[in-house]
């Protein structure tokens, strides 16, 4: 796909640490509206791709570009969020002395929120979308309940709704399904086919049950380039894949 038709788009990104090539010539694009996995073993350089995407790391060489016109590269973190790229990172960070519905009422304000949340000075078209987060997160039924009473995965979802409360146009989501239950792994893999109804979605994920049940399209990172892409049958029945993962 060209560059000005995709959404996200690294084209031969290196990035090295100490002499260490963590990112070795990546070159990844993504859709409009695509969700996409992105797996590779330990060390294969996928919190790094991350890192770049979002600013926090600075490739050595290579393209970046979001929305086929705008040079990540040239931007940094508060930039890069400013432009509608959402990071959903592996813990969950959520206010836990806060209720649910509170939560996502301070999210949803951004960061002119805290006084008139402190008000609870919401509009109908406020809370109708906080009801819709709600709903999609799956916790209508824990709006009032703190958040510190929540279980790991449904701390998740809050977080994943805060995010969407800001509306952003790339959700990056790092291993969601960690630490979850089976029923959890299953509903989160359900959440994000919601989601990517209405959003663009990358998701790094180890758990292939929860790859298989997204049942989009996969990269598979290796020594910080590309080893393999295509649907997880694809990918798993390539020799090279199935040598890294089970280091034959
Ligand atoms: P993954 O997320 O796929 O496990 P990472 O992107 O975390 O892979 O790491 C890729 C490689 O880069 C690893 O070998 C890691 O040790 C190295 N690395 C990552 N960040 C740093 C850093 N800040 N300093 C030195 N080496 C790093």
């Amino acid at each position: 796909m060209a560059r000005q038709s995709s959404l996200l788009y690294l084209d031969g990104v290196s990035v090295s640490f100490d002499g260490f090539r963590a990112l070795n010539g990546l070159s990844l694009v993504i859709a409009p509206g695509e969700m996409r996995a992105i797996i590779g073993p330990n060390g294969a350089g996928k919190t790094t791709m991350m890192d770049v995407i979002t600013g926090k790391t600075r490739p050595d060489a290579g393209e970046v570009y979001f929305g086929g016109e705008i040079d990540l590269t040239a931007r940094d973190e508060a930039d890069i969020a400013e432009l509608g790229i959402g990071r959903k990172f592996q813990k969950p960070t959520v206010f836990e002395s806060h209720t649910v519905w509170d939560n996502l009422e301070l999210a949803l304000k951004g960061p002119r929120g805290p006084f008139s949340t402190l008000f609870h000075v919401v509009s109908r078209a406020e809370r109708a979308r906080i009801e819709d987060l709600l709903a999609l997160i799956r916790l209508s039924a824990r709006r009032d309940d703190l958040a510190a009473n929540l279980s790991h995965g449904q701390k998740q979802w809050l977080e994943i709704g805060m995010l969407l409360a800001q509306d952003p146009k790339l959700l990056l989501v790092d291993e969601p399904a960690a630490g979850m239950t089976d029923a959890e792994t299953a509903e989160t893999a359900d959440l994000l086919k919601d989601i990517n109804r209405t959003h663009s979605v990358v998701v790094v994920e180890h758990d292939m049950t929860f790859v298989r049940a997204l049942g989009v399209k996969v990269t598979v990172l290796h020594e910080g380039a590309v080893l393999a892409e295509g649907s997880l049958d694809h990918v798993s029945a390539d020799e090279r894949v199935v040598e890294v993962y089970l280091g034959r």
